[in-house]
């Protein structure tokens, strides 16, 4: 008796690229988890971030920490509430 032929198939690989995304939480479906959620952001200092700070220590170094403050200086990062998933990052 022959042994059955192993099918092996191969399925192309998807590598997902963050998508540019809206600088306020939104309403996707989670890919991770396949959830409808409402994004939750996350503020992080980027190179602009310390660029403006770096500026404002030139001009006067006890303003330098307020681009760290301010969310509107920093790259909202999107998160699913649910898994924790990092779903991409708003253009800024
Ligand atoms: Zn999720």
């Amino acid at each position: 008796m022959e042994p059955h032929p192993k099918v092996v198939t191969s399925q192309p690989l998807f590598i997902q690229k963050p998508e540019p995304l809206p600088p306020v939480p939104y309403q996707r479906i989670c890919p991770s988890c396949d959830h409808q959620v409402v994004t939750k952001v996350d503020y992080h200092p980027n190179a602009k971030t310390h660029f403006i700070a770096t500026l404002l220590c030139c001009a006067c170094c006890f303003i330098a920490w307020v681009p760290y403050c301010r969310n509107d200086c920093k790259e909202p990062h999107h998160f699913c509430p649910q898994c924790g998933a990092y779903l991409g990052h708003a253009a800024y």
